[in-house]
């Protein structure tokens, strides 16, 4: 299994507590605000770490470049090449 596979698998098996805390850490490391594709209405609503959640529910509709492959939290964990634009196409495994 691959390490981002591990990692969604570790989070599904944590408490509800403990999941919202590791989310927020992740988040915390997401580069979609500097992307061009996100915008103000997601901020807004702190839409982030679409790799993981899935995609925008009604902010972000228009492709405008993914920066995912530059994301450190997507090369610790081999995302965001071969998949990307997740806030418009669904999570890295919805992609697969
Ligand atoms: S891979 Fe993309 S969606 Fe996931 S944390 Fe990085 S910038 Fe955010
Ligand atoms: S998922 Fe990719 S395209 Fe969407 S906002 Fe994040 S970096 Fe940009």
């Amino acid at each position: 299994m691959d390490k981002f596979k591990e990692k969604m698998n570790e989070i599904d098996q944590m408490s509800e507590e403990n999941k919202t805390i590791t989310l927020n850490q992740m988040k915390s490391d997401c580069i979609c605000p500097i992307c061009p594709t996100y915008n103000e209405c997601a901020k807004e609503v702190d839409e982030l770490l679409f790799c993981v959640t899935g995609k925008s529910e009604s902010c972000i509709t228009k492709e405008r470049g993914c920066m995912c492959p530059t994301c450190p939290f997507a090369q610790e964990y081999g995302i965001g090449v071969k998949y990307n634009f997740y806030c418009t196409r669904g999570t890295e495994l919805e992609q697969r």
